[in-house]
């Protein structure tokens, strides 16, 4: 069986919001599908930045927004306009594109996860679509609660929609040491919250990614406090995938037709009701630099 690591996540900027990025990292591009995870937790919170992303596009990926304080407007190419609270979950699916921006909607404490799911072939050029679910399972794990946001986990099911097999779900659980059952043919991660965790004497805390390989059917974490993680999982993503900005595609040429249709604002990903400025792409860095 192979060990369990940790791994610092690195600060970004994300429409001028702090985040700290603890997926992709060294070492390690996906937990079964899940390709990308943003931690939106200003460490001045005393002057929080709000969450202001203006229309941007997507393809190939789900976007899945989960808060943990704060309330967000989410709006998109489809015509969508959905109030986000904590609890709630937002999953956006691109497939071949689609547009969005999201706008935090109360001033005040605003934290939250921002995670991506890349799309597996069957689906990746499928049509764009959007799901709200306000109300999420709930499941009793050892020492606590879980809120199921995708997949199964201590026998409650998420309605929200997966194209690969896979598991989001966020836990609140008592100090201790626990034991949770996983799926042997998934591979995890664990993204403390609040507080830290230890797998195999490896602890992980706020900003930091404790990654779990495949085959093993329980996970025994101890918490020193009481705390909070988000558990991820899923089947290892067969496929190799490229990103690049905010694209999930597999080469260049994907990434560079995306890029162009919405500098060119072609049909491709739509309007966005927003009253934030459009964000444009950088140029490709693969691109020569036009005469
Ligand atoms: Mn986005």
């Amino acid at each position: 069986m192979e060990a369990v690591w940790a791994q610092p996540g690195r600060p970004a900027q994300v429409g001028g919001m702090d985040i700290v990025r603890v997926l992709p990292t060294r070492g390690r591009r996906t937990i079964g599908a899940w390709c990308f995870v943003d931690l939106m937790s200003p460490d001045s919170a005393a002057e929080p930045d709000p969450m202001e992303v203006g229309p941007h596009p997507h393809i190939g990926l789900s976007t899945v927004t989960w808060l943990l304080t704060g309330e967000a407007v989410h709006t998109d190419s489809l015509g969508t306009e959905q109030l986000i609270q904590p609890g709630q979950l937002n999953l956006m699916t691109a497939g071949r594109g689609i547009a969005h921006a999201e706008q935090a909607f109360a001033r005040g404490p605003f934290r939250g996860v921002q995670l991506w799911v890349a799309q597996p072939a069957g689906t990746r050029e499928g049509e764009p679509a959007f799901e709200h679910h306000g109300e999420l399972p709930q499941a009793d794990v050892d020492g606590g609660h879980a809120t199921v946001m995708v997949g199964e986990l201590g026998g409650a099911a998420s309605p929200a929609r997966s194209d690969t097999p896979m598991l989001g779900a966020d836990l609140i659980v008592e100090a201790g040491g626990h034991t949770l059952e996983l799926d042997r043919g998934f591979e995890h991660a664990l993204v403390p919250l609040d507080g830290a965790v230890v797998v195999d004497g490896v602890g992980a805390e706020l900003g930091e990614l404790l990654v779990v390989p495949e085959g093993r059917d329980e996970l025994r974490v101890e918490l020193p406090d009481a705390g909070r993680f988000l558990l991820l999982g899923g089947e290892p993503f067969g496929e190799r995938i490229q990103m690049w900005w905010n694209f999930v595609a597999r080469d260049r040429d994907e990434l560079e037709a995306a890029w162009r249709s919405w500098r060119d604002r072609d049909d491709r990903f739509g309007d966005v009701p927003s009253a934030l400025d459009r964000i444009d792409a950088p140029r490709p860095m693969w691109l020569p630099e036009p005469a």
